[in-house]
């Protein structure tokens, strides 16, 4: 280990950088899509992971300064995994004196009965999770509820949809529910993976690992995975490349209907209008 990589004061001054850093690029979020606003009480989910209290954390930090006013609740769902700590997260939140609830419900039960032996639990756990927090958002007048995804996970949805679903789609950083009850936000969408497992090393969160259940992931999410992570050794810079991709989309260059109008393209545009205008005019004349 190099003498710089040891020194404290060096070292601080890193932390210090990093910190100002994700605070800066969940700022931008905020900012870029209206992501708060006056008098919003967001429901921000903590599953225990590193994302989510990193989230968390950046939040209160932004809160203490931000020119309009809105309440922060970190909620937790307790699937009722074996072996999941109940205490950890309460422990955690009561001693930062930080609001939160800790929502009950048995999902593990269900996707063990559901899901056949072998195959992967993720996307019905997944699902159910996202039921119980979104109804519970509701039903408590929550406004906005933040999740934990960040950079790396949006440009991994998105090849996922490109790959093995046929669909250019990712993760948005502003998403209002299908049934329209809900708005989500992402304020991490801005950050890197690397950033934040740095950050949450640093601040010592008690984790709580994402496997309790002995879930394998699944293949499909692993072979992207495995491409992303080769070409941030090869190519460093390229998620940030594709993500920015998704934030400037031009759809008359692409191949969807739907999204540009190619079946009214004409060579002439301005003439075809000039002619539309001279016919108006001559059949109001009579
Ligand atoms: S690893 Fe287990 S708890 Fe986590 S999403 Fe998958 S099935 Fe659910």
């Amino acid at each position: 280990m190099s003498q710089a990589a040891t020194d404290p004061r060096r070292v601080k001054l890193e932390e210090n950088k990093l910190a100002k850093r994700l605070r800066r690029q969940v700022g931008q979020a905020i900012a870029d899509y209206n992501m708060i606003e006056e008098g919003d009480k967001i429901m921000v989910c903590l599953s225990g992971g590193k994302d989510s209290y990193t989230m968390l954390d950046i939040l209160l930090n932004l809160q203490a300064s931000a020119p309009v006013h809105f309440e922060l609740v970190a909620v937790n769902l307790d699937q009722k995994q074996p072996g999941f700590p109940e205490h950890v997260l309460p422990d955690y939140l009561s001693g930062r004196g930080i609001p939160f609830h800790i929502l009950e419900q048995d999902t593990y039960s269900v996707v063990e009965r559901v899901v056949p032996e072998g195959k992967t639990q993720c996307g019905l756990c997944s699902r159910l999770r996202r039921g119980a927090l979104y109804s519970y958002a509701e039903a408590e007048g929550f406004t906005k509820i933040a999740l934990g995804h960040h950079m790396d996970d949006i440009v991994e949805t998105l090849f996922l949809n490109l790959f093995f679903g046929a669909r250019l789609a990712a993760m948005p950083p502003k998403l209002r529910s299908n049934d329209a009850r809900n708005v989500v936000i992402r304020p991490l969408a801005y950050t890197r993976e690397s950033d934040i497992a740095h950050y949450a090393a640093i601040h010592e969160y008690p984790i709580i690992p994402c496997n309790l259940c002995g879930s394998q992931d699944n293949l499909q999410r692993v072979q992207v995975r495995r491409m992303m992570d080769e070409w941030e050794r090869n190519h460093p810079g390229r998620t940030q490349q594709i993500f920015k991709a998704l934030q400037n989309v031009a759809p008359s260059q692409l191949a969807d209907t739907q999204l540009f109008d190619f079946a009214n393209l004409s060579t002439q545009p301005a003439h075809a209008e000039a002619r539309e205008q001279a016919v108006t005019w001559l059949n109001a004349k009579g």
